[in-house]
């Protein structure tokens, strides 16, 4: 489409407006009479002085690039609404537009003004609205072809030949999004597409219409584009589930897609097994080499045994120098056990970082499924029991989760039956561990403590049995008759004027329940506590596991008034999402972080600093020295809890160390 300046002459004779536009330099480069006339102009000079990109839109002027590329492309003819600012007056016209090379070998554009529009100024507006917008529109024939697209979609077109259909990258997305279109008669999805910048996301909204010209039947793509939200999404996940050092899964990982697997496997009737692999003496070459060395090993380690495994094989790192692998395979001990040979052999390959020659051996435990567990936790903790069975028998071995190991799985047995009895014996008792407040030394609440007060072996603590409650589920009535004796001494407190509140801590595996909350709240009622004066204490791994069915549970919880407190904070995976996601009202900042006055300092100070941000309560646990509590007065802390102020103790010996007076009238304060 090249014309002669000759043969612009005889254009100067027609009555139709016709003029070329220089989209590089924004000018009119040259307008027939009746154009002149159009363009308020009183010369052709005039008009080509006129200095056009001076106050052309950012949208304008980018739209005059898209088209100067089509020109070049694809000899494209358009026909637009404009509306023309002659001298500041708007005009909108019907333009037939086209390239127009200039002698200079430059792609301007040739443009008729067909008639004055006298159109509706909402169908105006609408139709620069088309031009304008970023959503990018497309009117497409039933059979595919494009017939109409608005510039946004015009610049994203891969090639302007392609089909609605061609235009959707996945075969199966094609599939569903047009049966949804035929059968609803529009259609809303996020797909992947041909763009001319790549594959890109949209989210298409598809609807069947009439083509306004032909009056046949067409469909109507409106598109945006969410790449970068997809993209952000895909990050957030991948961070999420995955070790930063070696990109390996991490620990979050390993409790969902584990168990799944572990399902499959059991539904498939097959065998697998974990493997728990820890490297020996991490520590002393992390001390000796520095951390730089430390992580190149960890990385060259989660290489080494990658390359040993299948493709799905499952490998994640817990942290530290601790890796995981889980396999099924028909002859699983045979082959666990050359797996675990060949880890052996590979890790203990030396190595050369920064000039170090390197020597690192591994120990490792293996468990199998379904004969050792049932499930990841109860594996876990057992392939992890015959690592430690690995290291004590001298390192750079592996290990079964052994017999003796299953002797103790018998005891367990017999510990539950023991269990069953000493509910139904009430041979469980509750202990209150004083909370106090670090600025003035009152005494705020209480932690409740279950016991068992064994008939022979005397007072059993919780870490002996509640494992086995909580493998057996008996945890639920455990946790049961803890709550509603929480709830009574709550109650009992406050009616002769001691106002305490009370936290009790549940177990991940009450909220497997999905009654949990409906059931806690009619016990509270049933012992008339009150929920505004009790607190929930829930563990870290509970948020990583069923979110719909733990965030319902929690917020009906909330809405009830109780308090709700993460134990053990920092230990786990202290994710700040959880705090947005789920209603925390407490942090409960694990007692390890006390007693080590090195590193984890900065890790206290920074879960100090967020809980004020948060405006959350926190409550740091196992304070056993002034030291400590100095420490926490200085930044602020609210409460404590410790062995400083008081260990758990039996309410009578409870009431006597905060120096209360159960036969003082109501009202007397009390203080420590
Ligand atoms: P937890 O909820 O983190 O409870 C705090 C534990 O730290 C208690 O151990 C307490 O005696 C101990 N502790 C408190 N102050 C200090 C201190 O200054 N130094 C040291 N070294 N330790 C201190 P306990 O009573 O043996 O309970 C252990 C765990 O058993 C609890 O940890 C909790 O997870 C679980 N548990 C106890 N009672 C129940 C219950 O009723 N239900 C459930 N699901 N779990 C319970
Ligand atoms: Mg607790
Ligand atoms: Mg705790």
């Amino acid at each position: 489409m090249t014309l002669l300046p000759d043969d612009l002459s005889i254009l100067d004779r027609l009555a139709h407006r016709v003029w070329v536009f220089d989209i590089d330099r924004g000018r009119v480069h040259w307008s027939n009479a009746a154009a002149l006339e159009l363009w308020r102009a009183t010369s052709l000079e005039e008009l080509t002085s006129r200095d056009m990109a001076s106050d052309m839109s950012f949208s304008v002027a980018n739209r005059l690039r898209q088209y100067q590329a089509d020109f070049e492309r694809h000899g494209t003819r358009f026909s637009e609404t404009w509306t023309l600012y002659p001298n500041g007056e708007a005009t909108t016209v019907r333009v037939l537009f086209s390239g127009y090379r200039l002698p200079d070998g430059r792609m301007a554009m040739l443009c008729e003004a067909l008639s004055e529009h006298a159109g509706e100024p909402d169908t105006l507006r609408s139709a620069e609205a088309l031009l304008h917008t970023s959503v990018m529109i497309t009117l497409y024939e039933r059979e595919g072809a494009a017939l109409y697209r608005n510039p946004a979609a015009r610049e994203t077109v891969a090639d302007p030949t392609e089909t609605c259909f061609s235009h959707l990258v996945s075969a199966d997305e094609r599939q569903r999004l047009f049966s949804e279109l035929e059968r609803d008669g529009h259609a809303r999805q996020v797909v992947s597409v041909n763009t001319s910048r790549g594959e890109a996301w949209h989210e298409i909204s598809a609807r069947g219409c009439r083509d306004a010209v032909s009056g046949k039947e067409a469909w109507l793509f409106s598109e945006i584009d969410l790449s970068d939200l997809k993209r952000t999404e895909a990050r957030a996940h991948y961070l999420a589930h995955h070790d930063a050092l070696t990109g390996l899964p991490n620990r979050s990982f390993v409790s969902r897609r584990f168990q799944e697997r572990l399902d499959a496997v059991r539904a498939a009737g097959e065998e697998a097994a974990l493997l728990f692999i820890d490297l020996d003496h991490f520590k002393h070459i992390n001390d000796s080499l520095g951390h730089g060395v430390g992580d190149e090993l960890l990385v060259h380690t989660a290489r080494a045994i990658g390359g040993l495994l299948r493709d799905d094989d499952l490998f994640a790192r817990l942290g530290g120098d601790e890796f995981l692998v889980l396999a099924a395979a028909p002859n699983i001990r045979s082959y666990v056990e050359k797996l675990a040979r060949g880890v052996l052999d590979i890790v203990a390959e030396p190595v050369v970082f920064r000039g170090s020659r390197v020597n690192v051996t591994p120990s490792l435990g293996v468990c199998l499924f379904p004969e050792d567990g049932e499930d990841v936790e109860t594996l876990l903790r057992h392939a992890d029991l015959a690592m430690s069975r690995a290291k004590e028998r001298g390192r750079n071995r592996f290990a079964f989760f052994s017999t003796e190991l299953n002797d103790a799985a018998q005891l367990r047995r017999a510990l539950e039956s023991e269990l069953r009895l000493a509910l139904e014996r009430r041979e469980f008792v509750v202990y209150y561990q004083p909370r106090v407040r670090v600025s003035d030394g009152q005494v705020v609440g209480a932690e409740a403590l279950v016991r068992w007060q064994h008939p022979q072996r005397g007072l059993v603590p919780p870490y002996v049995f509640i494992p086995v409650c909580e493998e057996t589920r008996l945890i639920g009535a455990v946790g049961n008759f803890v709550l509603e004796e929480a709830a009574k001494q709550q109650r009992a407190w406050a009616e002769a004027g001691l106002d305490l509140r009370i936290s009790v801590n549940l177990s991940p595996r009450q909220f497997e329940d999905a009654e949990l909350a409906e059931h806690l709240l009619s016990i509270v009622r049933g012992a008339g506590g009150n929920p505004q004066q009790l607190e929930f204490e829930i563990t870290e791994s509970l948020l990583l596991g069923n979110v719909a069915q733990t965030l319902a549970t929690l917020q009906t919880l909330r809405a009830a008034g109780f308090a709700i407190a993460i134990d053990d904070f920092g230990t786990g995976y202290s994710s700040l999402a959880y705090l947005h996601r789920y209603p925390i009202t407490c942090l409960k900042i694990d007692r390890s972080f006390m007693s080590q006055a090195d590193g984890s300092v900065a890790i206290t100070e920074l879960i100090l600093t967020m809980t004020k941000m948060l405006k959350l309560d926190v409550v740091a646990e196992g304070v056993e020295t002034e030291a400590q509590l100095s420490w926490l007065k200085e930044r602020q802390c609210m409460d404590y809890q410790g062995f400083l102020y008081s260990p758990p103790l039996p309410v009578s010996e409870f009431e006597a160390r905060i120096g209360w007076d159960p036969t003082r009238p109501k009202g007397d304060s009390t203080s420590s």
